[in-house]
């Protein structure tokens, strides 16, 4: 792979330059990879394990439990995490409103009641690399109260999109969020290109080098493998050959952010 090429752009220059910033503070730059929508087997997902194996970088993917049939996941490779990504990811949300799995509309009980199943059916498949963590779909749970009850229903974490406000999103709830969406939504549905990716990144650095956002929050990386182009898998796979041996950059275990173990 030739990296002596990519670096010389712009984007990566910026981000290199914020990297080197934190390098002369005698800070580490420290960052975290989820990737979201696992399911059924395939071969993208397959491609996805294999990026994060070579590359020697731990891996939080965010798994459907509706969607797990067929799954096994090895229990033997310590670079993958699996966090719960909803229960069946469907959006509850009333027409016309964001899209949610987890609506205001739906009876607490009914919500806890489907995690739990959720929950129940993604240890059962995990081979005990299941971290009691919550990616809501949509990056979105649209009843607080739920918030609320996620830590005595088992939980130890709650991830989304977007800087935290605070290290807890309830008590004994840590938060910890992506901050670089690699796909363009809104657009080609595939790779938003360098320029906007290592932007996000670099913006989320410097806003936490400043103060403006939480510096303790690990900046998130966050993939979808199903959608992927190849010009998302060169990406990643530059990135992360880039940085993983770089001085002053560590890339981190979802165990280590959220301060729990999998079950
Ligand atoms: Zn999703």
């Amino acid at each position: 792979m030739d990296i002596g090429v990519a670096v010389v752009s712009k984007a990566w220059q910026g981000f290199f330059q914020e990297i080197t910033q934190w390098r002369d503070l005698g800070r580490t730059v420290d960052f975290w990879w989820r990737d979201d929508d696992a399911g059924r087997p395939a071969p993208a997902l397959a491609r996805l394990v294999a990026l994060a194996n070579v590359a020697n970088t731990p891996l939080a993917l965010a798994v459907i439990p509706a969607d797990v049939d067929g799954m096994k996941f090895d229990p033997a490779n310590t670079m993958i995490t699996l966090l719960q990504h909803g229960v069946d990811h469907r959006n509850r949300g009333a027409t016309g409103d964001k899209k949610t799995e987890f609506p205001a509309s739906e009876l607490l009980s009914d919500a806890l009641a489907r995690l739990a199943n959720g929950r129940t059916r993604l240890q059962q498949v995990g081979g005990g690399r299941m971290l009691p963590v919550l990616v809501p779909p949509w990056n979105r749970i649209s009843a607080p109260r739920l918030v609320s009850q996620l830590a005595d229903a088992g939980y130890c974490g709650l991830s989304t999109f977007g800087p935290r406000r605070a290290l807890y999103a309830a008590p004994g709830l840590v938060m910890v969020n992506t901050h670089v969406d690699v796909i363009d939504w809104r657009g080609s549905r595939g790779f938003v290109g360098e320029d906007l990716a290592l932007g996000q990144a670099t913006r989320h650095l410097r806003a936490r080098r400043w103060g403006l956002a939480d510096a303790d929050e690990s900046t998130g990386w966050l993939t979808h493998h199903a959608v992927h182009d190849e010009a998302a898998w060169t990406f990643m796979a530059l990135l992360l050959e880039a940085t993983r041996d770089l001085d002053g950059v560590y890339w981190r275990a979802a165990g280590d952010l959220f301060g729990c173990q999998p079950v």
